[in-house]
């Protein structure tokens, strides 16, 4: 069983929830670091050989096409992060649907091929978004990664398996990678990104991602091209939300380097193609090449 490096690959101020966080049509007004900070995360991930799924921004995508180029001429996956980073429970399933085709279709012109996969922003599917999983087989995407199973602000579905799954039953139907989370004195906690990542010390992340892959589950972490950038600039925002939004953001280079060393990754991609049997079919596969050419 192998683990699954994934970026969301957004800019500093699209953090959600906030009162301060700019409109849309704000952003391109804003001084972007995303482009910079992407890169670097990439060249971490070629010192290790680690080949990674970048859920794209469809604005940043738009936006940085070569990026989406760059990711892919590496060997890693592109998929998609929605095109204006809204929560799935603010939106109708007309806006999600229209919102969801239209960063595939984007991303899909500067890659040349089917995008496969999608995560919504803040994994805000809920009980109150039932039609998520249909919009997204609408839209034609085969796997997503969304589903937080435990409560959370943003959302979180607490009662959802934690391993893999596949909706409706058989195939194609959709594959739900749930993010990692194991119990802890009986309640569910992830370790594994964003906060959580910066929160806790190296040795208890890597401790209970070991103890997924013992339980026959694939860990799936998450990173900002921002958690890598201390000095990118804040948002105004009050303490509590400060502190999730910002803590040990020195931290996050040297535990991804470290997490990328030690650990044995694949893209989801190719997690489905070398687990068939369990999520069906095989994936169109391209060889992991992380050194830049
Ligand atoms: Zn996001």
């Amino acid at each position: 069983m192998k683990c699954i490096f994934t970026v969301d690959v957004e800019d500093w101020f699209h953090i959600l929830d906030v009162p301060s966080t700019p409109p849309l049509s704000a952003w391109d007004t804003l001084p972007s670091r995303v482009e910079k900070n992407f890169l670097k995360l990439l060249d971490i991930f070629a010192e290790r050989d680690v080949c990674v799924t970048c859920f794209f921004l469809g604005w940043v995508a738009e936006r940085f096409p070569h990026l989406v180029k760059e990711a892919d001429s590496r060997g890693h996956e592109i998929a998609s992060h929605g095109y204006s980073h809204q929560l799935v429970y603010q939106m109708t399933q007309k806006d999600f649907l229209a919102d969801a085709l239209k960063s595939k279709k984007l991303l899909e012109d500067i890659f040349g091929r089917p995008i496969l996969g999608y995560r919504s922003s803040g994994f805000s599917v809920t009980e109150k978004t039932p039609w998520f999983f249909d919009a997204l087989m609408e839209a034609g995407y085969r796997y997503d990664s969304s589903v937080f199973p435990a409560a959370r602000e943003h959302g979180g579905l607490k009662d959802a398996s934690l391993a893999p799954y596949r909706l409706n039953g058989e195939s194609p139907g959709l594959i739900e990678f749930p993010i990692s989370v194991t119990r802890v004195f009986g309640k569910p906690m992830c370790f594994f990104g964003g906060g959580y990542l910066r929160l806790f010390p190296y040795f208890l992340i890597k401790h209970m991602a070991q103890r997924i892959l013992a339980e026959g589950r694939p860990v799936i972490f998450y990173v900002h091209p921002r958690e890598i950038d201390p000095h990118h600039p804040r948002l105004p925002m009050g303490a509590a939300r400060k502190f999730k939004s910002y803590v040990n953001l020195r931290s996050t280079e040297p535990k991804v380097r470290r997490l990328a060393s030690q650990l044995e990754f694949a893209t989801f991609r190719d997690f489905m193609t070398e687990n068939p049997l369990h999520l069906g079919g095989r994936e169109e596969q391209k060889e992991c090449a992380t050194t830049r050419t």
